[in-house]
């Protein structure tokens, strides 16, 4: 969009009266955000229309991306920055004497989900809209985000996070859009007269879900999408024309109702199997469906064409039961054959599949689910029914193989099999994951259904984790490579052939050195903690998870301590280790690795004879907001997950394009990385994947021997038990258990010898400038790739099939 500064000078005092009867000059930062906010949604609005109605009159297809979780980050920066008008607002305010960075800094970051996979979903939202791909997302309107995290005598506190205790300036409910969504109750078949049967469910209890619509905005084009969330709500029984109201029950239900969407599950890879999180899953994806289906009659379509007017997109298998509930609106409320509903289902839906380890793969109790979805788990079983007849015409007789791939099997619904079966499309989210799911996982269903399997790796929005988060070097860039990188992120590219230019270079360790300044400025405020801005900025923030091993990290920096206390004149960088994560409130032993870290900290942080060799930073709560500071201030991007277990990672995307050089094992994108920079430009190190799937499959690992063999090791683990690190009593032995009597499932000890040396050539290189910024422009210039509009667009052509509006 186009303005002047002077319009909207006057758009702001002219919206600042309306709102709060207050003058410019006597406003709070407070009102001064929300006057931004409103105002901006006011611009926003015309576009939206526009888009909307476009989409519907020229019968485009839409994807909707249904996803239990959307982890957004905050939306005032992105949407000034794609309506084009972030440097005139910015402008125009400090004319009047306002600060944007300050009024940037009210908005709560809406906490939505966990992390990688909550994180994509908003990445890929940014990305469709600013590549004009018709898209919406679909999820759940949260009361309350994943907790706030506080650490408290280093210990994970959690504290509610209630996100909507303001006003949500971008959200804008549709009660006239509100669907109803049906749970429990008896369902069955009954005979009609003429032989057929007619599905019949009674004494339901009913929920009014209601959406809440917040604008996607296209990076500087006509675009913008729709984000629509579901708020669980009580139906208004007063037009019960039984007039058999019962107002105990009523009230009663309303809590049970309202819980729906109160609370996001805080676990990331984690299964659990409770009813309220099936009840999250059914009740966004019936009330997502609901209205796709309403909308294509409404626009005047026949419901024998859906497929080519919607593609329905399964993020990970939480929302899975879209499948059942397509059948389900198809034949119940709109009278199709089984045939026919079954082949729009099919080609509507595709799924992404983000993990293989077992634990989060989901599987619901047949007797839960039964009670809960009684006319869906219906048809589930005769979805099971006729594809159990498939594997009797491929396999015969062999039951083994037909319970081993069968949707309800051993007492339990399997989501990531009627996933397979019910659509056209899977796809892995990284080359390395999607070729483990083909040969190892996913295996058998690969060799059923080969031409359904594909490979999308996952992306990041360069807007936001590069020109929004390091404003000075995306300026750097334009003025190098000129600014075709913004609208084709490929482009960085370009600014490969600077990689020796001693000026540039310089250029680049400068923008690191403000970024480094500007973390260490919040570390002192946050933590008490002073950090040299000339250390190695070495960072590890992602989810807390056993197979992502802050661990290893955390015992090779207790190694060092070691080395510096043995030989006082040991030779080093000064280095400063910087942590971020939550845990799961529920994941014990990674909440012990919190307080571990905490531990260590504390004392070698105030050891005099570590000389500030060593500073360790844990900053808490860790989230979008911070990421986007940490990042662009880190030269070391810790990625040394156990290979085979990141099934991407998105944040080691995040840190290259940002300049930093990747500490990885070969698993997830990783290799992609790998691939694009080469081996001079990154380090790697660790257990490849034939070892690791060798050592699942065969055994044959003793931690204890390591233990037993290597000084380092067992100087390192004996300091967690004998009261060399204080205040561990408790984690300490536990770690210990972990690692030696558990037999270390995920291979710190095995990786500990290489993970060393990695970290030593890390500094060497470091030492010698020329050579480290080189391996940053190269890093940079690599990155364009691991844009997700990148990604999306390969969705568009290989998955969704849908038209690319502008771009
Ligand atoms: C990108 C991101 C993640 C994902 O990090 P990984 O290292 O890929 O696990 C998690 N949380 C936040 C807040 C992020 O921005």
């Amino acid at each position: 969009m186009i303005i002047t500064k002077e319009q909207f000078k006057k758009d702001f005092e002219k919206k600042m009266l309306k709102l709060y009867a207050q003058e410019v000059e006597d406003s709070t930062v407070h009102m001064q955000y929300f006057t931004l906010g409103y105002l901006m949604k006011e611009y926003i609005s015309e576009g939206w229309a526009k888009t909307t109605n476009r989409y519907t009159k020229y019968g485009e297809k839409q994807v909707y991306y249904f996803s239990i979780e959307f982890l957004l980050g905050r939306l005032l920066a992105s949407n000034l920055l794609n309506l084009g008008i972030r440097n005139t607002v910015s402008d125009a305010l400090k004319d009047m004497g306002l600060s944007l960075k300050e009024i940037e800094d009210v908005e709560v970051d809406p906490g939505l989900g966990n992390g990688g996979l909550g994180r994509l979903a908003a990445c890929f939202m940014d990305s469709m809209a600013s590549s004009g791909i018709p898209g919406n997302g679909n999820g759940i309107r949260y009361k309350y985000g994943l907790f706030q995290q506080k650490i408290v005598d280093g210990y994970q506190v959690e504290l509610p996070e209630n996100w909507l205790r303001d006003d949500n300036v971008w959200e804008i409910r549709k009660s006239d859009k509100a669907v109803k969504v049906k749970f429990y109750g008896d369902a069955w078949m009954k005979p009609r007269e003429d032989g057929s049967l007619e599905p019949i469910h009674t004494d339901y209890q009913e929920v009014l879900a209601v959406p809440y619509d917040t604008a996607l905005v296209g990076y500087e084009n006509k675009t913008v999408n729709t984000l629509r969330l579901w708020n669980a709500e009580v139906p208004n029984y007063t037009d019960d024309i039984q007039g058999e109201l019962n107002f105990n029950k009523v009230l009663l239900n309303k809590r049970e109702i309202e819980s729906i969407s109160e609370v996001l599950y805080p676990d990331d890879s984690h299964h659990e199997g409770r009813v309220l999180r099936l009840k999250q899953e059914y009740f966004f994806v019936s009330a997502g469906l609901q209205s796709i289906v309403a909308q294509h009659k409404d626009a005047g379509h026949p419901l024998s064409e859906l497929h080519n007017y919607v593609a329905v997109h399964i993020n990970d298998t939480h929302p899975a039961v879209a499948i059942p509930e397509l059948m389900r609106i198809l034949m119940d409320e709109e009278g199709m054959e089984w045939a026919e509903a079954w082949h729009i289902t099919q080609n509507t839906m595709s799924y992404t599949n983000h993990t293989i380890m077992s634990e989060a793969l989901e599987k619901w109790q047949i007797d839960l689910f039964k009670e809960l979805l009684p006319r869906i788990y219906l048809i589930i079983g005769e979805i099971d029914r006729r594809f159990r007849e498939i594997l009797s015409s491929k396999f015969g007789e062999d039951q083994n193989q037909i319970e081993k791939m069968a949707i309800i099997s051993g007492g339990y619904v399997r989501m990531a099999h009627l996933c397979i079966h019910g659509t056209h499309s899977v796809n892995g989210v990284a080359k390395l994951h999607t070729e483990l799911l083909k040969s190892q996982e996913l295996r058998d269903f690969y060799m059923l259904y080969p031409y359904k399997f594909n490979n999308k790796t996952n992306g990041i929005t360069h807007r936001r984790w590069l020109m929004l988060a390091n404003p000075e070097l995306s300026d750097l860039l334009d003025e190098t490579i000129g600014n075709s990188w913004r609208r084709n992120p490929q482009d960085l590219k370009l600014f490969k052939k600077y990689k020796r230019d001693p000026e540039i270079q310089k250029k680049v360790e400068q923008i690191k050195r403000n970024n480094k300044e500007k973390l260490a400025a919040y570390i002192k405020e946050k933590n008490g903690i002073i950090v040299d801005p000339n250390s190695i900025f070495d960072v590890h923030v992602k989810r807390l998870h056993a197979y992502k091993r802050q661990l290893l990290n955390a015992l090779h920096i207790l190694h060092q301590y070691h080395e510096i206390l043995e030989n006082p004149n040991f030779e080093m960088l000064p280095k400063t280790y910087i942590f971020a994560a939550k845990a799961a409130p529920g994941y014990y032993f990674a909440k012990e690795i919190i307080k571990f870290i905490n531990a260590l900290a504390e004392q070698i942080n105030n050891d005099p004879r570590v000389e500030d060799r060593i500073k360790i930073v844990f900053l808490e709560n860790y989230s979008v907001t911070l990421a986007e500071q940490i990042i662009p201030a880190s030269e070391v991007s810790e990625q040394i997950s156990t290979t085979t277990k990141e099934a991407s990672g998105t944040s080691n995307m995040k840190f290259m394009m940002n300049g930093a050089v990747t500490l990885a094992t070969l698993d997830g994108a990783n290799v992609e990385i790998l691939e694009e920079v080469g081996h001079p430009n990154i380090v790697i190190f660790g257990m490849t994947e034939k070892e690791v799937l060798n050592y699942y499959r065969n055994g044959g690992y003793n931690s204890r021997e390591i233990y037993e063999s290597d000084a380092r090791v067992k100087r390192v683990l004996d300091s967690l038990t004998n009261g060399f690190i204080k205040g561990i009593q408790v984690e300490g032995q536990d770690i210990f258990k972990n690692l030696i009597d558990y037999n270390d499932e995920f291979f710190v000890l095995k990786d500990f010898d290489s993970y060393v040396a990695a970290q030593k050539k890390m500094e060497d290189l470091y030492r010698d400038r020329f050579t480290w910024n080189k391996m940053s422009i190269e890093n940079i210039s690599s990155s364009g790739v691991f844009s997700s509009d990148v990604t999306v667009m390969q969705y568009a052509s290989g998955v969704w099939d849908t038209r690319i509006i502008e771009r």
